[in-house]
């Protein structure tokens, strides 16, 4: 089966009871037994709920994995892939990850004995150096955020299983339309459904995938000690919203590649950062691991006044934190999403004063070129 045909029908056979076509919303906290110890598998919410069992079946499926846990928010599912770690435990972590995934390693998890160490993935030799026999995991993102670098997910997968660690991938930007990560050895997969996944800034969600049943058993028992949960409302919308993720993804990417083409040639513009544009640095690899490039895009505007200037005059683009919905939106990073990270960080990644990040969103690109021309 395809891509949008999973996206349609795992998870999703019509209800027994009426026929249903789409999956209830099974919005309840507890489920009615017949006798002590006598139930249909369902005993109480936290631990299972129809809505969220089909959902993660799906994204299970569109991942290539075979089982998925969800959770309230993506960084409740990043907490979930750390608390399966031990105190003394070592993790070999992408320097330039999401801000919120840096500061639960460095500011809570740290703090219960796990140690992490910040590289540079863009050269594999650095995750090689930072290996240590303590060493569980090796976590990255890529596409990464705000500068679009890449891992090489393959090399990455081969180091951190030379040592016996895993792969986690947080592969939010992409979506498993475009790169699916345990195909390429990964063993853990992580999003925030708040992004593509959902797809319309209605709903906060996350979501972790695994190919391994024995990881997918500790995923589900932290889901429930835990209790880090997703209403149903929200595995709901997610199975409504993943129908039309290859729809959605072809669109983001065909509309991005367009405005990064026509930006790279833009007087003000300085830089371009978009893995499909051929100038990027890293567009073989990233060609060699993702069937397209999403829809995200960083402009180097030059200084602190253009990027506020422009920020303020786009009007479809609208200036929001988040990124992945049908709508475009736009951010400076070094105000909004990458505040904490320290300076001399943020200077050798690239992420300036005059840096502007676009969620370049399913609107008619025509339409999306005339609000940067005016704004530019
Ligand atoms: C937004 C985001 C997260 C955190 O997800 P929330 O749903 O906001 O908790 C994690 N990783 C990446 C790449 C993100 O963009």
């Amino acid at each position: 089966m395809k891509f949008s045909t999973k996206a349609i029908h795992i998870g999703q056979e019509p209800d027994e009871l009426t026929g249903a076509v789409t999956v209830p919303l099974y919005q309840t906290s507890t489920y009615a037994q017949e006798a002590i110890g006598k139930h249909k598998g369902w005993e109480y919410a936290r631990t299972q709920n129809p809505t969220r069992s089909r959902w993660e079946t799906c994204l299970a499926a569109l991942e290539g994995g075979v089982d998925a846990a969800a959770f309230g928010s993506g960084s409740a599912a990043v907490d979930a892939i750390l608390r399966t770690l031990n105190s003394g435990d070592h993790v070999v972590m992408a320097e330039d990850m999401y801000g919120g995934t840096y500061r639960l390693a460095t500011k809570v998890f740290q703090r219960f004995g796990i140690e992490f160490s910040f590289v540079d993935m863009r050269d594999l030799q650095n995750v090689r150096n930072a290996m240590r026999d303590n060493t569980r995991m090796v976590y990255t993102e890529t596409p990464t955020n705000p500068m679009m670098t890449i891992t090489d997910l393959r090399g990455a997968a081969e180091i951190a299983h030379e040592h016996g660690a895993w792969l986690v991938v947080d592969n939010t930007f992409a979506s498993p339309y475009f790169q699916r990560p345990l195909e390429l050895g990964a063993d853990i997969v992580v999003h925030s459904a708040t992004k593509y996944l959902g797809g319309h800034s209605d709903l906060v969600h996350g979501i972790v995938c695994t190919n391994s049943a024995e990881i997918g058993q500790q995923l589900h028992f932290i889901q429930n000690a835990v209790g880090a949960v997703p209403g149903p409302l929200e595995s709901w919308l997610c199975l409504r919203s993943v129908k039309t993720l290859e729809v959605r993804m072809q669109r983001h990417a065909s509309n991005a590649q367009r405005i990064a083409e026509w930006l790279q040639n833009h007087p003000s513009v300085k830089a371009v950062h978009y893995p499909g544009l051929p100038s990027h640095p890293q567009h073989a690899l990233a060609a060699s691991q993702m069937s397209g490039f999403g829809g995200m895009i960083s402009i180097e505007l030059g200084s602190l006044e253009k990027a506020k200037a422009f920020t303020e005059a786009t009007q479809l683009f609208t200036l929001a934190e988040s990124l992945g919905g049908v709508e475009s939106l736009v951010c400076h990073p070094v105000s909004m999403t990458h505040g904490s990270v320290p300076v001399e960080q943020r200077q050798r990644l690239g992420i300036t004063d005059g840096l502007v990040r676009l969620s370049v969103g399913i609107e008619d690109a025509d339409d999306l070129l005339a609000d940067l021309t005016r704004a530019l």
